[in-house]
């Protein structure tokens, strides 16, 4: 823990720690030591990890990185980090990510951007580390934890890890509690580590998955050891090969790295087969239809009143007003007006509930190609490795939506989805390769995830 404290204080020029807990660390850290003495230590007993600032912390500030929740002190734990701290582990702080978990790079913090810790060869240029679990990724890249907490809503957990050779898994919808993590979609967020390794990404979500009576969409499902998972043997399982993610213009890197993965899996005995996700192309726009629907639903509860900032005003509409156009920042405003436009009396049936039929169609997809035995499926995590810091998305917020596509139909069907890192583009920038699964399958994810690695 030590070590860890002194690693963040001269790695804070990544502003990956937006508030660092030395204390709690190290009262924790003697309290797992104690605990490891008696012999009842805890399987992460002494981890030190970092926390994602949209898992709220009890009497430690949680903001999710938006100004609207810049002095809010919770009272209550989520439960995913509350079973972190059950089995041992030892919160170092909170991490940075994109406000409210909207982006895709960590631009969109109150905080300012996160530094990833890689360079392309030969430049000092600093580069995004992916969002909206920035911070989470550049801390564990940078060696600055030895895990953390991450939230996927569309691909949050798995596009920074790409960006940062770290592994980061997308659990089944409904295997973390949502219970205490600040809500950007109900629907498709999932709580999830960012870690050092597979066997890592593996141990921290067992602690972290498992049924919450206080979240009504956790599923009563028992939890596996997930660890076990890893050097099982990948012989005969049958991996789809999706002919809708070979896109237009894809680079050729992503192209050979897709196809070295391919060629791994099959040397480690799986086979290769060809399927069809035929309303992939429908994904990215269905979800920019859903996600800012439930977000400016979720986010109608800042309003000056309850918590956080509050702004003055001549009667309670105008203190609304100005609490909300001082308190959120300009990707939260966007998607708040996109949401509230999508259902709106006489604009529902157009988008909102189009929207969804599409997200049906997808879902059974994916459910047409595991009905036909395929055990799970491999694509690029991200369309490119990591861009630099103010180069995307200035002027058209599509260019950063972008990002997603490979991404968000595995949150649009609920699937759990891995990222790996496997390879390197001619800049020597990390590259991820993705595998999603059957639903509550994350067992089949970190045996072929293992492989890869
Ligand atoms: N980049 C996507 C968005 O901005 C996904 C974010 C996420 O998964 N939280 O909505």
């Amino acid at each position: 823990t030590d070590a860890h404290l002194s690693a963040i204080e001269a790695a804070r020029v990544l502003n990956a720690f937006i508030l660092e807990t030395p204390d709690q660390a190290r009262a924790m850290a003697r309290e797992a030591d104690a605990k490891i003495e008696k012999g009842d230590g805890g399987p992460l007993a002494g981890i030190p990890l970092g926390i994602k600032d949209l898992f709220a912390t009890r009497g430690v500030r949680t903001t999710a990185c938006s100004k609207i929740l810049g002095n809010f002190v919770p009272t209550y734990e989520s439960t995913v980090t509350s079973q972190l701290w059950r089995d041992g582990a030892v919160m170092l702080g909170k991490l940075n990510n994109d406000e409210f978990a909207m982006g895709s790079s960590n631009e969109t913090s109150c905080f300012g951007p996160v530094g990833n810790p890689w360079r392309r060869d030969g430049s000092n240029t600093t580069l995004v580390p992916g969002g909206s679990s920035g911070g989470s990724a550049s801390a564990v890249a940078a060696l600055l934890c030895m895990g953390a907490t991450a939230t996927d809503t569309g691909g949050s957990i798995r596009q920074p890890a790409a960006f940062t050779a770290t592994v980061g898994i997308k659990p089944t919808y409904g295997r973390c509690s949502r219970w205490g993590i600040v809500a950007f979609a109900s629907s498709l967020d999932q709580a999830g580590p960012i870690a050092r390794s597979v066997r890592d990404a593996a141990m921290l979500l067992r602690s972290m998955a498992g049924h919450d009576p206080k979240d009504t969409t956790s599923v009563d499902i028992a939890v596996p050891d997930y660890e076990a998972a890893i050097g099982k043997s990948v012989k005969g399982m049958k991996i789809g090969i999706p002919r809708e993610y070979r896109l237009d213009g894809m680079p050729a890197e992503i192209e050979k790295l897709w196809e070295a993965g391919a060629a791994w899996l099959k040397s480690a005995g799986a086979e290769l087969v060809e399927v069809s996700l035929p309303h992939t192309k429908y994904a990215l726009p269905a979800y920019y239809i859903v996600a800012p629907a439930e977000a400016s639903s979720n986010l109608a509860r800042y309003d000056g009143v309850r918590y956080g900032l509050r702004e003055q005003g001549r009667n309670i509409t105008e203190l609304y007003e100005n609490t909300r156009a001082e308190g959120f920042g300009a990707e939260v405003k966007r998607r708040v007006m996109i949401g509230t436009y999508v259902l709106s009396a006489g604009y529902y049936d157009a988008y909102y509930l189009r929207a969804q039929k599409v997200r049906t169609l997808i879902k059974k997809d994916f459910e047409d190609c595991f009905a036909k035995g395929v055990d799970a499926i491999l694509t690029p995590a991200t369309p490119s490795a990591a861009f630099g810091i103010g180069e995307k998305g200035g002027a058209d917020p599509v260019e950063m939506y972008l990002n997603d596509i490979f991404t968000v139909t595995v949150n649009m069907a609920g699937l759990p989805g891995i990222a790996v890192p496997a390879g390197k583009d001619a800049q020597g920038l990390p590259l991820g390769l993705q595998l999603i699964g059957r639903p509550f399958d994350e067992e089949t994810l970190f045996s072929l995830g293992e492989v890869i690695e």
